[in-house]
């Protein structure tokens, strides 16, 4: 989609700090981290919103959570912990429309959305 910026991130027409790509997946280092380490894991077709996928991404799905686990390996977090999330639509916060995880860690987090 054109005007994605997560689509622009993932042609590469706007830079970000990639640590992980295959070839259904990118995931690059969130602009305003929320964690010592924020990670944001897309897959490389756009997807709206998790409400845009279908019986057919389910395999895209399942790729999107083990990228999470490659991904958390490789920034040593995997042992002590992290959280994924994902949001969805406009009280569930998301503010980017493409299909993210945030991978989040590197410290205790707290567990207090509302
Ligand atoms: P959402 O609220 O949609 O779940 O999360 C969107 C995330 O994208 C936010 O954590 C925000 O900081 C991040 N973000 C927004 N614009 C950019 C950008 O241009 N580059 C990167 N790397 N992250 C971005
Ligand atoms: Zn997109």
């Amino acid at each position: 989609m054109e005007t994605c910026l997560f689509c622009k991130i993932v042609k590469r027409e706007l830079s970000a700090k990639i640590v992980y790509e295959d070839d259904d997946s990118v995931a690059f280092e969130d602009i305003n981290p929320k964690a010592p380490i924020h990670i944001l894991i897309v897959p490389r077709r756009h997807l709206a919103t998790l409400l845009d996928a279908s019986q057919s991404d389910d395999r895209l799905l399942g790729h999107l959570l083990l990228v999470a686990n490659n991904v958390a390996r490789q920034k040593g977090i995997a042992e002590r912990g992290f959280r994924l999330v994902l949001n969805c639509n406009s009280e569930g916060g998301q503010v980017v429309f493409h299909l993210h995880l945030h991978l989040l860690g590197g410290q205790r987090l707290s567990w207090r959305p509302a």
